[in-house]
């Protein structure tokens, strides 16, 4: 049974099945109308079945109140980072997007197929939707299960993973991301990307990220990336990024 509402939920027979709906209600109709008119009402139906089907982005809701990682990161800080710079990337996207072939995809499809700002824009919105849901104030301070073992087993032990990780943030230059993913071969990475970068584009798999664009602590610790970062280790949500593993 369940193997059957799997294959309905799939794009082609959703397709056939919307076809054979409208083959059905377009004999219906010329029982009751004529011809001419049944056929309007049909094409009445498919622009509202376009508009029904349009995948639109949302923009995405804190998984915690605006206060809730304070004394680590302060409530004026998610203010501006998340009401005002990635609301701005957000709406900055749905502009440039409309009316292009772009207007109906996911958000991966986007990132993987656009380039300059629709790029920049998509990605932005993406990469801190991710971090928010990389952060908890209920943080358990460690990785847990395989993901442990997978850290244990390629930095040696947990300290020194997060050792590599602070370097990778305090070297990268100017504005952008430190990731902690999965290659294509299962392998952990920790990855710097500039600006709007993402590991999907490079076929790896985001586990973890930081942001280190400057608008992510100037309000909280000024120019002291390092003090950033012994806050963001505080309040991980270890939960979610050991079940990305
Ligand atoms: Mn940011």
């Amino acid at each position: 049974m369940n193997n059957l509402l799997y294959y309905f939920q799939t794009p082609k027979l959703r397709l056939y099945f919307e076809i054979a709906k409208i083959f059905c209600l377009n004999i219906i109709l010329e029982y009751i109308f004529l011809k001419e008119q049944s056929l309007l009402l049909v094409v009445l139906y498919l622009e509202t079945l376009k508009h029904n089907t349009m995948k639109t982005i949302e923009f995405m809701q804190l998984p915690y109140p605006m206060e809730a990682l304070e004394p680590h990161i302060g409530k004026l800080t998610m203010e501006f980072h998340y009401g005002k710079h990635h609301k701005a990337y957000f709406d900055n996207l749905h502009r440039l997007i409309k009316g292009t072939e772009f207007e109906n995809m996911t958000l991966e499809e986007i990132i993987t197929k656009s380039n300059g700002a629709i790029f920049n824009n998509a990605a932005q919105v993406w990469n801190h939707n991710f971090y928010w849901n990389c952060l908890n104030p209920k943080s358990e301070k460690r990785p847990c299960g395989n993901l442990h073992s997978a850290i244990e087993k390629k930095f040696g032990n947990f300290e020194e993973f997060k050792r590599i990780f602070n370097l990778a943030a305090m070297e990268l230059f100017g504005s952008g991301w430190v990731w902690l993913v999965k290659n294509s071969n299962e392998k952990l990475e920790i990855l710097q990307t500039a600006n709007a970068g993402n590991p999907i584009c490079q076929d790896k798999t985001p586990l973890l990220v930081c942001d280190v664009w400057e608008h992510a602590y100037y309000l909280d610790k000024q120019n002291k990336r390092a003090d950033y970062l012994e806050e963001f280790w505080k309040i991980v949500d270890w939960q979610k990024v050991s079940a990305r593993y």
